[in-house]
């Protein structure tokens, strides 16, 4: 499929201080969008000015949630150049996300070549400081004229991008967690698996009540016995257990984390010792009183790492590694954003460099 291009008449003036850049709120030029309908399929392949879309608001995305979306991040290399990280990862999620919500697939190599193209367009758009990178949100819903509860006809694939200033400005911070003890997140045979916006209209309330008690964000148990612990926010949980990297298993209810797949990769190469499986509450605070619980760390796009200081259950909170980042975080932090932003070995494909089309 053909990508048409049309360029901006009126080019947005950039942010000059990228220590304000924040996160969400500033977009480049240009969008990607490519439209789906039933009979003939993705058509309309095009790259257009940055701007509203006219959606009816009949529209199934709207009653129905009938929406997934993706994060990643294109990152300025110190020789000007634009990298990528894994895209084709992402392109694959997507694909996998769509089908858990009834919405078609669109060619994964398609997808890179489309967002590359528009990062390519965009380029002097990527920030250039420590920590800064180019954020893209790789989005489809459901469009249309149907209120009928059933999957829609006609879809929509649009890829926005952000310039995102650096998560830790002021250093990497350990944060404070609550164990969620009221809502859920996920359950089997739910969608929790799937990068949906209505998982996350289902989290903001705990989070919110979270953040109004002083946490950061909540660590999820599983639906059924709320014993075990899933994942936090937009992160996969990892631990330090005896030395050994302890994470949850996937399966309905975890979102199979680009930034987790990697962290179990390089620990793998490493030699460390990794554990996919159930880790109950009750364990990590039994590992925490022997003194065998010595790092918990979140792991995600936006963050990287996220080193967790303080778990809160019950009531009960444990301080782990003094509050301190902890060795291990530190390494995989290192490691992963040297890797992308190509300054260390990539031993496993997972970096490009954008092409200049
Ligand atoms: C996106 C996301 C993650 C992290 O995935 P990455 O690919 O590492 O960014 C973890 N949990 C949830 C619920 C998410 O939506």
């Amino acid at each position: 499929m053909d990508i048409k291009i049309t360029r901006t008449k009126n080019p947005k003036v950039k942010p000059q201080d990228e220590s304000k850049l924040g996160f969400g709120s500033i977009f480049t030029d240009h969008m990607f969008i490519v439209e789906h309908d039933k009979g003939i399929g993705w058509h309309d392949a095009r790259i257009v000015p940055y701007g509203p879309l006219c959606l009816d608001p009949a529209s199934p995305v709207f009653h129905y949630a009938q929406e997934v979306f993706e994060g990643t991040k294109a990152y300025r290399l110190p020789n000007g150049e634009v990298g990528s990280f894994r895209l084709i990862d992402n392109a694959r999620r997507m694909n996998r996300s769509a089908d858990r919500t009834c919405m078609p697939a669109l060619d994964e190599h398609f997808q890179v070549e489309a967002i590359s193209r528009l990062i390519d367009l965009d380029r002097d758009w990527v920030p250039n400081s420590e920590g800064t990178s180019l954020y893209i949100r790789p989005t489809m819903i459901a469009d249309g004229k149907n209120l009928g509860a059933h999957s829609a006809d006609r879809f929509i694939y649009y890829v926005i991008c952000a310039p995102s200033g650096s998560y830790y400005p002021d250093g990497m911070k350990p944060v404070r967690i609550r164990i969620e003890q009221r809502y859920v997140r996920a359950v089997k045979g739910g969608m929790g698996r799937a990068k949906t916006g209505g998982n996350y209209a289902a989290s903001f309330k705990a989070t919110k009540e979270a953040m109004d008690a002083g946490f950061n964000q909540v660590l999820w148990l599983d639906g059924r016995e709320q014993k075990y612990v899933e994942e936090v926010g937009a992160m996969n949980m990892m631990f330090v257990i005896d030395g050994k990297l302890v994470t949850a298993e996937l399966g309905d209810t975890i979102l199979p984390g680009v930034t987790r797949d990697s962290v179990i990769t390089l620990a793998k190469d490493r030699d460390m010792v990794v554990e996919e499986r159930r880790i109950s509450v009750h364990e990590l605070y039994e590992a925490h009183a022997e003194g065998r619980l010595t790092e918990a760390f979140g792991t995600g796009t936006a963050a990287v790492i996220s080193p967790v200081g303080e778990l809160e259950y019950n009531g009960k909170s444990i301080v782990i590694n003094d509050g301190e980042i902890g060795p291990v975080a530190q390494m995989f932090y290192d490691i992963l954003t040297g890797i992308q932003r190509q300054t260390a070995e990539d031993t496993h494909g997972w970096t490009a460099v954008i092409p200049r089309y």
